[in-house]
């Protein structure tokens, strides 16, 4: 099989040491490089908790429900409808779950899906079930899109829960995109997976990288039927990546109400393992084709998100900001061996 480019390089430093004496102390640190997504991430040699459980009553008190333009009181007021072509109702929805355009969009066609009307959803209660509707409106909206016929090829789902992570509401919504083109890191993803498949004859990248990676037994946390789970070789964010990937879904128009179920149920074991890890947010996308591509498989990406207090420090620095490198005090073999047991039996 051929390679599928996942680079290590150790470089070493010493300093004289204040905690011993001022002793010699040699410094490892791992430079990894993802050939297939252009990650670097540094995966620094001591193992951190980055965080303490933050203080959700800090978030609470400052955005309460009575402020909220997502909440039921304000709801009707404060979010815009649809354009009449795209649906004659205003608002996608689906039990208390709703999507709508996003007022500040950051692409033509970026809208935004409360999960339901409920202000606050802690992480430890993200179930499949809590969850469900808000993935549903925006499968309802791309299914509507395609029956448009308008010419868009790409389209993720995304979610910035809680501010850590860029969310600029506490009240839990996803936001979709959908265009012509791909975003600069799907696009990666996309020619990575069209390389390969010219260099080996027509295999598939993600195929391939699930075999390798549940041969390794270093990264690979389950399979729960259609979907692996991974933690990523070259995490995009300090506390690590977990990764899920559709095993041949070629398109979003492949994902079957039960493959959403499987993958809700996933996301959650996912976020209680965050949760009892003192974590209250994250980034998290699954990206996909609107029409099918062989080399391509639906896939998605969740970076758990902290600031440091006490001055609520960000996790994000000049090295990722600036120079594209990630520092990583979380090694991804040991996230995926805390990972494990939280989808046992499944
Ligand atoms: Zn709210």
């Amino acid at each position: 099989m051929k390679d599928i480019g996942f680079k290590k390089e150790i470089a070493t430093g010493s300093y004289l040491d204040h905690f011993n004496g001022f002793q010699e102390k040699k410094l490892t640190i791992e430079v990894r490089y993802d050939e297939i997504t252009g990650v670097s991430t540094r995966i620094l040699p001591y193992r951190v908790r980055p965080i303490k459980k933050p203080d959700l009553d800090f978030y609470l008190e400052k955005s309460p429900e009575s402020l909220c333009p997502f909440c039921p009181g304000l709801f009707e007021k404060t979010t815009p409808d649809f354009m009449p072509n795209i649906t004659k109702e205003g608002k996608f929805r689906r039990g208390e779950a709703c999507l709508f355009p996003n007022a500040f969009p950051y692409d033509q066609n970026n809208n935004v899906a409360i999960l339901s009307s409920r202000h606050f959803i802690g992480m430890d209660q993200l179930t499949a079930d809590t969850m469900r509707d808000g993935f549903a409106v925006c499968r309802d909206y791309f299914h509507r899109v395609a029956e448009l016929n308008l010419g868009y090829k790409y389209c993720s789902i995304n979610w910035n829960y809680m501010p850590p992570a860029g969310g600029g509401l506490i009240h839990p919504h996803l936001q979709t995109i959908a265009g012509h083109k791909p975003t600069n890191f799907m696009q990666r993803l996309l020619t990575s997976a069209q390389n390969y498949a010219a260099a080996t004859d027509g295999e598939n990248l993600w195929r391939n990288l699930i075999a390798l990676e549940k041969n390794a037994k270093e990264r690979f946390i389950a399979s729960t039927g259609t979907i692996s789970w991974l933690t990523s070789f070259a995490p995009k964010g300090m506390a690590g990546e977990i990764d899920f990937i559709f095993k041949e879904k070629t398109s979003f128009f492949d994902l079957t109400e039960t493959n959403f179920n499987e993958l809700l149920t996933g996301l959650s074991r996912v976020f209680s393992y965050l949760h009892a890890n003192d974590f209250i947010s994250f980034n998290m996308t699954l990206y996909a084709t609107m029409t099918n591509n062989r080399n391509f498989c639906v896939q998605g990406k969740i970076v758990p998100r902290f600031v440091v207090n006490p001055l609520g420090t960000s996790d994000l620095n000049y090295f990722e900001k600036l120079h594209n490198e990630i520092i990583c005090p979380t090694v991804p073999e040991e996230l995926c061996r805390e990972l494990q047991p939280y989808f046992m039996g499944s």
